[in-house]
């Protein structure tokens, strides 16, 4: 886009607990500055004065607790101002969560159970604002030198890695909001679909590994046990949507759920849960200000992820065009599949889909457009337990010279010949 002339350049002023509530417009990114007072974008304050540039389709609110003027330049698609928010009581509830982990630190040398800090699970339909609520609280904990570890189980929408994994990360700072949440380093568990259904059983062991190396960091680290977690999920809250959620409590032993704008859910939760004291179930109201998207929406949000993870926000990476011989890689499908052959089962059996079984995958064209995750694993049995440490997306596959040309973020050799497949694709534009 090219620099906005003088007359696009205008000022907003705020008053208390109110927010500017800004959808970027779609061909041109957005200059924002504080002229006077305090403002923050989800959770994290802007520096003053200082512009920023919001990049084209980014949906934003600019919230001030005392008063702020704002100052934007460039277009829009829609921004008005907000005077009726949910932020108190979302504060509230980081302020509660805050006494709980400072409980917590301080009872952490006599080794008791409330050394656990506050396991918080954000569910509620989708655009209800859950990844806004979770980027909130965590923000809020950072600010006050906490390092809550984020989960972010939205295999759609992630906001920590690329969509089709689930993963988790310390946040040590308030999150940018523009560059949203550092990419060193997380620990990512691949799924390779954009949707549970796809496998549910799958879904459920990643869940229940990553909740299993949480616990072992946990148990080693103080600070972070206090800090605790904020899980954020799908919108996916119907029957085994609903299930999964249970299961997720379950697994990552949660003590708050926060339910956002749904009544229905939020009482058949309190439901299940009355057996379990220690589990608090609270209900929020959603925020006006959250944008619905739409089914292409999504889609291209996944396909920007995914283009992120290769070139950077910015353009600002340069992935490397590599190749490799077939016999240099093994790429593995996990689920599908008959378990045995037919001839191999009792008389009448059913051969049946084994949703965990490990699956060889012939290399050729059908890996064309697809992204594919390196696993850590050492062995192909270590494959499903094991993280990955990032991804490849097939450009070309020559069967005559039994080559593949890929993309990676950088050059040389893989850090492993163990590569997962699933259905996630991506047409790089
Ligand atoms: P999903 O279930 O699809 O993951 P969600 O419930 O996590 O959705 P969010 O991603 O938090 O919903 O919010 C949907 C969109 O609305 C996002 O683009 C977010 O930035 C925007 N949004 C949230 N709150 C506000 C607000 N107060 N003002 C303006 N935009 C907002």
């Amino acid at each position: 886009a090219s620099s906005a002339s003088a007359s696009t350049v205008r000022q907003v002023k705020l008053d208390r607990e109110s927010e500017l509530r800004i959808e970027v417009a779609n061909d041109s990114s957005l200059r924002l500055r504080v002229l006077n007072g305090t403002a923050e974008i989800f959770g994290t304050e802007l520096p003053p004065e200082i512009w920023l540039t919001l990049p084209p389709r980014l949906k934003f609110a600019v919230f001030t607790w005392y008063g702020a003027t704002i100052e934007m330049d460039g277009t829009t698609e829609t921004d008005y101002t907000a005077d009726e928010t949910p932020m108190i009581n979302y504060v509230n509830v980081h302020a509660i969560l805050d006494g709980r982990r400072n409980r917590a630190k301080a009872s952490s040398s006599d080794g008791s159970s409330t050394s656990e800090g506050p396991r918080v699970i954000v569910v509620g339909p989708t655009d209800s604002g859950k990844s806004t609520l979770s980027r909130m609280l965590l923000s809020w904990a950072a600010k006050q030198g906490w390092k809550p570890t984020f989960v972010d189980l939205d295999i759609g929408q992630g906001s920590i890695t690329i969509p089709g994994c689930i993963a988790a990360t310390p946040i040590e700072m308030p999150i940018d909001p523009v560059e949203g949440i550092p990419l060193e380093m997380p620990l990512v568990y691949f799924y390779g679909h954009t949707t549970p259904s796809n496998n549910v059983e799958l879904y459920k062991v990643l869940v229940k590994e990553l909740s299993q190396l949480l616990e072992r960091q946990f148990s080693g680290n103080v600070e972070s046990r206090a800090a605790g977690m904020v899980i954020n999920t799908m919108g996916w809250i119907e029957g085994i949507g609903y299930e999964l959620l249970l299961h997720a409590i379950e697994t990552f032993n949660v003590n708050v759920v926060l339910v956002l704008g749904q009544e229905k859910l939020c009482s058949m939760l309190r439901d299940v849960l009355r057996n379990k004291p220690d589990v608090d179930v609270v209900k929020l109201q959603r925020s006006g200000g959250v944008v619905s998207r739409n089914v292409k929406y999504r889609q291209k949000a996944r396909s920007h992820r995914i283009r992120e993870y290769f070139y950077g926000l910015a353009n600002d990476l340069s992935p490397h065009s590599n190749i490799a011989n077939f016999s240099d890689i093994s790429v593995y499908r996990i689920g599908g599949g008959p378990q045995a052959p037919r001839s191999a089962l009792p008389i009448g059996a059913e051969p049946a889909a084994d949703p965990t079984r490990l699956v060889p995958v012939n290399i050729n064209q059908d890996l064309l457009h697809l992204v594919l995750a390196v696993s850590f694993a050492k062995e192909p049995e270590q494959i499903i337990s094991s993280n990955v440490a990032g991804f490849i997306y097939i450009t070309d596959v020559d069967i005559q010279r039994k080559k593949i040309t890929y993309l990676a973020p950088s050059a040389g050799e893989l850090p492993s010949k163990y590569l997962i497949v699933g259905t996630l694709t991506w047409l790089e534009t």
